[in-house]
């Protein structure tokens, strides 16, 4: 076996050493922040601060016929960054705005920033200025994303009128697996924009990108305790009357006949510019953590505590982009463990199932039977809709649904997984029988029968990789999973 010093100088990485991770012959593992189920060894960890490091990073790779994989924050749970083995770039170097155009509302900057950062670099640019603009969407529950895993993943917000991601997105520089640049937009290399956009790193590293930022706006939260039953008319009442966001949190106490079928409808409507920003109250770490802890243990009082400071927002108003902010602490499996002195090694696994509107209220009875025995608990759940994208090439939202997202406990023993899988299968199998499907990024314990179902255009979406990179320099222990089922 190679050692790592000999690894390196075979594959003549030492002209890297700048931004390469050498740490001598000790091993390296990298592993997904939020569940810790996908630790990966890989060969080499390069950390490039600039375009054209990572774009002879790729080069020399190709050389040397190195498979290369590319993570971001870390967030996605099915292996999508890392491949075993591999050269693995850590993209979080590349943080830089590079052009923020106030007239069009248009930014670009590195693949690697997160949105705070992002969102700093433009209110410092706009104060004092009265007609601002701001992101219109991103990820809830954390942060901590960068804007190559974003697109990668085509992710969605709360928005209550949004398609994924890729309709925020102007353009991007790709590096190729020659180590070339290529720019992609709607009008330039078309079919790259449409398959890198949701492509998981398989097309090429994102190296920058244009978003197209909306109006911001002053919000008022409007917060309600409603039947599931009663969601999607709810929700298509408060997009008739002009609301641009919005949620349903439900109950996550399995013993409570309300299990998943009552929830916290919080929406949120746009106000008047001159309106005065009411004190607002936030959940911090700590109350985040409490509510977790709750969440483990006493579920009713969880769920309860949840929904009273949430009506207690009612009326509050925030700004729309800043207010999709939140708070999240990358190591609370252990915090939690420490907190409840639990000895389970345990963590949260989340899926998100999608299934069209009308049937959000029937879904939710059956899948309150399904997970009503406890074996998996839910740590928390909520509703949101997302528009038809009608453009990615493997988009996930192939019609306007309702997206159903739960957050599981997960035991890390071989029966502990075994039966978060289970129940993930079982899930998506109630939203396949209702026409609708489940996000790629979270797992991959979908059957193959599954993924054919939910994901048609899979096949062909392995087969247009090969076609942009017929030697497999992009790769990841994810699509290694899939390169295989679909053999
Ligand atoms: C707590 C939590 C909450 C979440 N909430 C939401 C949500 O509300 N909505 C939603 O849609 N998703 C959500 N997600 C999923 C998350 O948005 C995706 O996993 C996203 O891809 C993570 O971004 P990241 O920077 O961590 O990327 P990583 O997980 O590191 O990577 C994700 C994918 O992007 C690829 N990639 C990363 N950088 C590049 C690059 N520069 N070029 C090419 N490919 C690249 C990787 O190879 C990988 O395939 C959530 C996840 C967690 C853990």
């Amino acid at each position: 076996m190679l050692t790592r010093r000999k690894f390196i100088r075979a594959a003549g990485l030492l002209a890297l050493a700048p931004y390469l991770d050498v740490r001598g012959e000790r091993e390296i593992w990298v592993n997904d922040i939020h569940s810790q189920l996908n630790r990966t060894r890989v060969s080499a960890l390069l950390t490039p601060r600039t375009h054209d490091e990572l774009a002879q990073a790729v080069r020399r790779a190709s050389r040397d016929r190195l498979p290369i994989s590319v993570s971001g924050c870390r967030h996605s749970m099915g292996g999508q960054q890392f491949a075993t083995g591999s050269l693995c770039i850590d993209s979080r170097q590349l943080t830089r705005v590079l052009s923020f155009d106030r007239e069009r509302g248009l930014i670009e900057a590195e693949a690697g920033i997160q949105w705070p950062k992002l969102i700093d670099h433009y209110l410092e640019a706009q104060q004092g200025v009265t007609h601002q603009w701001g992101i219109a969407q991103k990820q809830t529950g954390a942060d901590t994303f960068t804007l190559g895993g974003s697109l990668s993943s085509n992710v969605h917000g709360r928005g209550l009128a949004m398609k994924p991601l890729i309709s925020n997105v102007e353009s991007f520089t790709l590096i190729n697996a020659e180590g070339k640049t290529v720019p992609c937009s709607r009008s330039n290399n078309p079919e790259l924009f449409r398959a890198a956009i949701g492509g998981y790193g398989l097309l090429g590293l994102i190296s920058r990108v244009t978003l197209q930022l909306v109006p911001r706006r002053k919000l008022r939260r409007v917060v309600e305790v409603i039947r599931s039953d009663e969601a999607t008319k709810r929700f298509a009442e408060r997009i008739a009357a002009g609301f641009l966001y919005g949620d349903f949190q439900f109950s996550i106490d399995e013993k409570s006949p309300d299990f998943l079928k009552v929830g916290v409808f919080s929406c949120y409507q746009p106000i008047a510019d001159d309106a005065p920003m009411s004190a607002t109250k936030r959940l911090n770490d700590d109350d985040w953590l409490d509510l977790m802890a709750l969440a483990y243990t006493d579920r009713a009082r969880a769920f309860q505590r949840y929904a009273d400071y949430y009506l207690s927002t009612n009326g509050q108003t925030y700004w729309s982009d800043t207010n999709q902010l939140s708070a999240y602490l990358p190591n609370y499996a252990q915090t939690l463990r420490e907190k409840i002195g639990s000895k389970n090694e345990s963590s949260l696994i989340i899926t998100e199932i999608y299934v069209p509107r009308e049937m959000l209220g029937d879904f939710l009875v059956e899948a309150a039977e399904l997970l009503r025995p406890g074996r998996v608990p839910v740590i928390y759940g909520t509703v949101r809709l997302i528009e038809k994208d009608d453009e990615s090439f493997l988009p996930w939202a192939r019609e306007s649904y309702a997206c159903i997202i739960f957050n599981l406990l997960t035991i890390h023993t071989p029966a502990g997984m075994e039966a978060s899988a289970q129940a993930f299968r079982a899930l998506i199998d109630l939203a396949i029988a209702r026409g609708g499907s489940y996000y790629l990024t979270y797992h991959r314990f979908a059957t193959r029968e599954q993924v054919t179902k939910c994901h048609p255009q899979f096949a062909r979406f392995l087969a247009l990789k090969k076609n942009y990179d017929p030697e497999d320099r992009f790769q990841s222990d994810w699509y290694r999973h899939y390169r295989a089922m679909f053999a």
